[in-house]
């Protein structure tokens, strides 16, 4: 119940319409796949699959509530790979041990991340990469990136594959960011689906509770991109293979829920690209595309 969906073609699958089988017959064009299993400042994870195996991106949820999503959305806990981790704030790593013990799975966090008192403590056996490394992890290629938030060695990644059959597809994940980096605008061009931050509403923001000191650091280049710049990185992350684009760690109160949803699709719109745009939820998992 309440499981969110952007599928639109749900009804072709009867065993779907049913409400079970999460696990659909992914076109071969469309190898990956995007759930993101919550995004906020309460928590943040999301699983990348692929046809070797899924990724789990950050583990800001218990080991109970992180298999109750994976449930949830129909994903098998064992076929999950690797844990790979965007930056040491506690809403990203704080079911970090449990969940990589638990799954039984490394856990991948670059340099300065892994260095951080935080992260030491929840994955001391953490392996780590640069801030521009490209990996492979479950057959998936991994492509890091710096992104500009208040934290040791924050990054975002652009996942790929590459069929033996020359298909390929590529999504990009880019949330806990003040801005758009040059680095994240070129990794992030020509994805088929993309996980952007939409944080706050700029106005919703200044007039709101937070205190001063908050307002500025949340508004600030290392900070949380807004729903107006995550409008515009879009603009610049433009092209006519996108078809799905998700606003990522909306503020639960700086921000509403169809927000973010209409400044992206206002500007897919303006550009006459065909794509489609939703936003994650705090408390409900989303099966992106
Ligand atoms: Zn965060
Ligand atoms: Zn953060």
């Amino acid at each position: 119940m309440g499981l969110m969906t952007t599928r639109a073609d749900d009804k072709s699958n009867p065993q779907k319409a049913s409400g079970e089988a999460q696990a659909e017959q992914r076109p071969a064009s469309h190898p990956l796949r995007l759930t993101v299993l919550g995004s906020g400042s309460k928590g943040n994870c999301a699983v990348v699959s692929g046809p070797e195996g899924a990724l789990l991106i950050d583990a800001g949820f218990s080991k109970k509530e992180t298999l109750r999503r994976l449930e949830l959305v129909g994903i098998d806990p064992a076929n999950i790979k690797a844990l790979i981790v965007t930056h040491e704030h506690s809403d990203h790593i704080k079911g970090l041990g449990v969940v990589g013990r638990g799954l039984k799975v490394p856990v991948y966090a670059s340099r300065g991340t892994a260095s951080t008192s935080g992260l030491r403590r929840q994955a001391p056996e953490a392996i780590t990469f640069g801030n521009e490394d490209e990996l492979t992890l479950a057959g998936i290629s991994v492509k890091v990136f710096p992104t500009s938030h208040d934290a040791a060695d924050p990054v975002g990644f652009r996942f790929s594959w590459a069929g033996a059959d020359g298909s390929r597809d590529d999504i990009g994940y880019l949330t806990d960011s003040g801005v758009l980096t040059g680095a994240a605008e070129e990794a992030l061009r020509e994805v088929r689906v993309l996980a952007i931050e939409a944080n706050h509403d700029p106005q919703m923001l200044a007039t709101g509770p937070y205190p001063y000191v908050l307002k500025q650091r949340i508004s600030s280049a290392t900070g949380h991109l807004s729903n107006t710049q995550s409008a515009e990185g879009l603009t610049r992350l433009l092209s006519d293979r996108l078809e799905s684009v998700v606003a990522m760690h909306l503020s639960e109160t700086n921000n509403l829920h169809e927000l973010p949803v209409q400044s992206l699709s206002a500007a897919l719109e303006r550009a006459g690209v065909a794509a489609r745009a939703t936003a994650a939820w705090q408390g409900l998992p989303v099966s992106v595309g």
